[in-house]
């Protein structure tokens, strides 16, 4: 709509953008022809083929607006702007050389090499096909409008389209769980721990808008957090002003004195059993009433740290993922004591800071990482059997995920994996398999992934270094992808999450699992849970009984 007015005006703060490309869409109703004609060519279709939004002082220099203003100088800028008084923004003079029919195919080669490298054309048309109606219609408006409609309607039709359409409501789904509830009536929120989670909690909650005060034993901790609140304040486009006030309200509290006046705790210490019971025994003498205590913890059941908790009514877990500002989920733990109320206002605040609340029962791993160790697992045996981790990831990738189990176990490290899998495995027993001991090894040995620099793959600031991937053999992605699924099933049978939408969203927010499938049980719907089935149980003849069907795939067929 914007684009097809005379004047475009924005205010102070605001972001611009394309998103559709994130729907698996591209723009509609003109704006893949209008806003190539509008500024720079490659901008315009650099901004619809990322879906990254820039700020407005950011737009106004690229021309996608003519002016900026404050939200209270508003009506005199329409006014002015009515009265031709406002400059409009004019396209580069070599804006023109470069929609030229000559140099379109060249500019156009070059978007789909570098597409190429981002995502794969059968999983993701849509910008492969923005291209092309830019390439080649670019410069006929009428023809333009036709293929741009036709283009359309094919990728809102298609599988991939209308998976992540489906993705997209799941989305607002969680969201709306705030309803009326105004953020849980919660003000101020104390974060103990400001390691890798604490830390960049307290500063996501501040940029939300929230007064938060940051503990720790070591203040070192909580001057790198408030700098890394910062970072985050610039990577998303906060102004000098609006960065001063976000700072201003993450309070470091090197004596932990918020914890009287908090509305919610947030307890993110080590993930030892005895430090967190010590800390809970500490500060919940001092909270006050009404107030919620919340724990952060990967893998300890709630029912093993409630028993030194006072009131375990108020208790429950916000386990949020690393790094914070990335990984939208956050699940919201509750144990069989848990109020109903307090899990309602957590959940509130939850979808006040923008993250995805997905409520799952205290059970080992909760959902997210009980799901992801088999696939994790059965990577590493995999390796073990002697496939090449760039070959393995090479197989996950083309199945859809952003990255491959093995860059993604070095990514969140290998200390962590491994603490996970044998935690599950001494809660869940047989079906978990063994890590295997040279990964053990290496974990003792300080190559724990990303952060050592060296896990699986060897790491540099560009990212892990790879060979070249060969073809993965035939059945590589069941064998990951599989265990997955069944884990998925299982916990949906054991009630640990209530439904499967919410099992979907959860898998997809919290692992990334490719998202145009639509969720793990949604894409074992569309394959068909006979195949599916069939598929484990030859698998587990093969590999033995970690594959047997769960028996909830009874009640998906
Ligand atoms: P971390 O080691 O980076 O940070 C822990 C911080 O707690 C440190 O700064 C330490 O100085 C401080 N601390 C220790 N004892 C304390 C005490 N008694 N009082 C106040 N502060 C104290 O750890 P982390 O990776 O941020 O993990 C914290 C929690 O989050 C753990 O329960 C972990 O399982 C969970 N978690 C971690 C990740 C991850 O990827 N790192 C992801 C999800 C959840």
């Amino acid at each position: 709509m914007a684009l097809a007015c005379d004047y475009r005006l924005a205010v102070e703060g605001a972001s611009l953008g394309f998103p559709e490309v994130m729907l698996g869409l591209h723009p509609g109703l003109g704006g893949t022809f209008r806003a190539p004609r509008l500024i720079n060519p490659v901008d315009a279709m650099t901004l619809m083929l990322t879906g990254k939004s820039v700020n407005a002082r950011r737009a106004r220099a690229l021309g996608l607006v003519d002016a900026v203003t404050q939200e209270r100088h508003v009506a005199n800028a329409v006014r002015a702007a009515a009265r031709g008084d406002v400059n409009r923004s004019r396209r580069p003079f070599y804006a023109a050389a470069l929609d030229s029919a000559w140099v379109r195919p060249l500019i156009a080669r070059r978007m789909i090499v570098n597409t190429e490298k981002k995502v794969d054309r059968k999983h993701y048309p849509s910008p492969y096909q923005l291209i092309d109606l830019w390439q080649h219609h670019a410069g006929d408006v009428a023809r333009a409008r036709e293929e741009e409609i036709q283009s359309f309607a094919r990728l809102v039709t298609s599988k991939t389209g209308q998976n992540l359409i489906r993705v997209f409501f799941l989305r607002e789904a969680l969201k709306k769980a705030e309803g009326e509830n105004n953020g849980g009536g919660i003000g101020h929120v104390h974060v103990v721990g400001a390691g890798t989670m604490g830390g960049d909690i307290a500063g996501w909650c501040a940029l939300s808008g929230f007064r938060v005060t940051l503990s720790d034993m070591d203040p070192a901790m909580i001057a790198g957090a408030v700098k890394r609140a910062r970072q985050l304040c610039r990577r998303k486009h906060r102004s000098d002003i609006a960065t001063r006030d976000i700072l201003d309200r993450l309070i470091p509290d090197t004596s932990g004195s918020g914890v009287t006046r908090a509305d919610l705790i947030i307890e993110a210490v080590p993930e030892k059993i005895d430090i967190k019971r010590s800390v809970y025994r500490e500060i919940e003498e001092r909270m006050k009433a009404g107030a919620i205590l919340a724990t952060n913890t990967s893998s300890i059941p709630l029912e093993t740290l409630r028993s030194e908790v006072r009131e375990p009514a108020r208790f429950l877990g916000l386990h949020f993922f690393n790094p914070v500002a990335r990984m939208q989920l956050v699940e919201l733990v509750s144990h069989d004591g848990t109020d109903a109320g307090v899990r309602d206002r957590a959940r509130a605040f939850v979808a006040a800071i923008d993250r995805l609340p997905v409520p799952v029962r205290s059970a080992p791993g909760f959902l997210v990482n009980r799901v992801l160790t088999p696939y994790l697992l059965e990577a590493m045996l995999l390796l073990d059997e002697g496939m090449a981790p760039e070959t393995l990831d090479r197989a996950a990738v083309d199945f859809g995920m952003p990255m491959g189990p093995i860059e993604l176990a070095d990514q969140v490290g290998l200390d962590i994996c491994l603490d996970v899998a044998e935690m599950l495995r001494d809660n869940l027993g047989g079906d978990i398999p063994e890590v295997p001991a040279w990964v053990r090894d290496k974990v003792e040995k300080g190559d724990t992934g990303r952060k050592s620099g060296r896990g699986f793959y060897a790491w540099s600031d560009d990212g892990p270094r790879k060979n070249e991937a060969a073809t993965p053999p035939k059945g590589t992605v069941d064998r990951l992808v599989l265990p997955l699924l069944n884990t998925c099933v299982a916990c949906l049978r054991e009630e640990v999450v209530a439904d499967p939408d919410a099992l979907d969203a959860a898998v997809i927010f919290g692992t990334g699992f490719a998202p145009f499938r639509g969720g793990p049980l949604h894409y074992a719907r569309e394959r068909g849970v006979d195949d599916i089935v069939g598929a484990l149980e030859k698998l587990a003849e093969e590999h033995g009984p970690r594959f047997a069907p769960d028996k909830g795939w009874q009640q998906l067929r």
